[in-house]
């Protein structure tokens, strides 16, 4: 039984996030991408989960299946706005017997169609609480360095957040394209007396649309010189490919001087940017 709190004390980790993919071809392409990425022995995978339960089966699935056959733990992302606290409760309790012991605990966006959310939850913080009813998982949250979108202001955002990471075990960040964001956010946590460590999320992107649109709903801001440089790749894949993993070797190599607690990469279920990140930075797995 491998807790992701005991890893960090040992740390720094390496981790990698994947999503449930749609299609069984999807589906087979990401078992083959599992299985290159476990050659680098990470410290842990993530699995994503469709806000409102749409993968509640494809995540449970495959963070069982992962768990049980590597060496690594997989920790599956659980979203509560829209879910009742009895779905909640029966899903830990199968995570649990599965053998899974760690949760990353998100509020989850509410309804895109303007509607209000369904269920018994708000924010986070209430699924952190109940997932420790449930049992004694480690809890990872989620951080906005950049504020969360729906953040009224600054001082809010962080006291929400400070209060969050005091009842959880970590915490893992959204993308950023700046390093500054992310170590002013660990400088404001340690101000407002915060020790929970924090993992920074780096995205190898691999597409100039996509990177645009994520970053805007993220509150993401692109510094000027890489909109000029996602312009001057738009239209070539293997170009846009490749500035993703110049941009976040860079980004991995500015956080381990700063002596982060851990490297979260957002894998998008494609082993090739990933080890090429290691390769250009000399990362040997250990
Ligand atoms: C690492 C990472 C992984 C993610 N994985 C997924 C995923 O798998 N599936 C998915 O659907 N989404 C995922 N998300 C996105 C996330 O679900 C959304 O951003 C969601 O809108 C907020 O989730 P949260 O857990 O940060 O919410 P919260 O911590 O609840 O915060 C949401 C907003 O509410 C405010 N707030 C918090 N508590 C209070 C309070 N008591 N009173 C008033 N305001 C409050 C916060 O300041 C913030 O503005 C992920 C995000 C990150 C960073």
């Amino acid at each position: 039984m491998t807790r992701i709190a005991d890893l960090l004390a040992a740390g720094p980790t390496w981790s990698f996030e994947f999503f449930p993919p749609k299609t069984s071809e999807g589906m087979v392409s990401l078992i083959d991408t599992v299985e290159e990425l476990s050659a680098l022995k990470p410290d842990f995978v993530s699995v994503t989960y469709g806000a409102g339960g749409t993968t509640r089966s494809t995540t449970r699935d495959l963070v069982v299946k992962i768990n049980q056959e590597r060496a690594y733990p997989a920790m599956p992302h659980l979203t509560c706005v829209g879910h009742s606290r009895a779905e909640l409760v029966s899903l830990l309790e199968d995570y649990r017997a599965s053998g899974i012991h760690n949760v990353l605990a998100l509020a989850g966006d509410p309804p895109t169609d303007g509607s209000p959310a369904v269920g018994d939850f708000t924010y986070a913080s209430e699924l952190v609480e109940l997932v420790h009813e449930v049992d004694h998982f480690t809890v990872a949250v989620a951080a906005f360095p950049e504020l969360h979108p729906r953040s009224v202001d600054r001082a809010e955002d962080r006291r929400h957040l400070v209060a969050k990471l005091a009842t959880a075990d970590f915490g893992m960040t959204q993308f950023f394209w700046d390093v500054d964001h992310y170590r002013v956010m660990v400088e404001e946590l340690a101000e407002a007396g915060s020790t929970t460590p924090v993992l920074p999320g780096v995205m190898p992107f691999v597409n100039v649309a996509g990177t645009r649109r994520m970053s805007a709903m993220n509150n993401t801001a692109i510094p000027t010189w890489l909109e000029e440089r996602l312009d001057a790749v738009d239209g070539d894949p293997e170009a846009t490919r490749k500035l993703g993993v110049e941009v976040a070797t860079d980004l991995v190599a500015s956080l381990l001087e700063l002596g982060v607690p851990g490297i979260h990469l957002y894998a998008m279920n494609r082993a090739q940017s990933i080890t090429e990140i290691y390769d250009n930075l000399g990362i040997k797995p250990r």
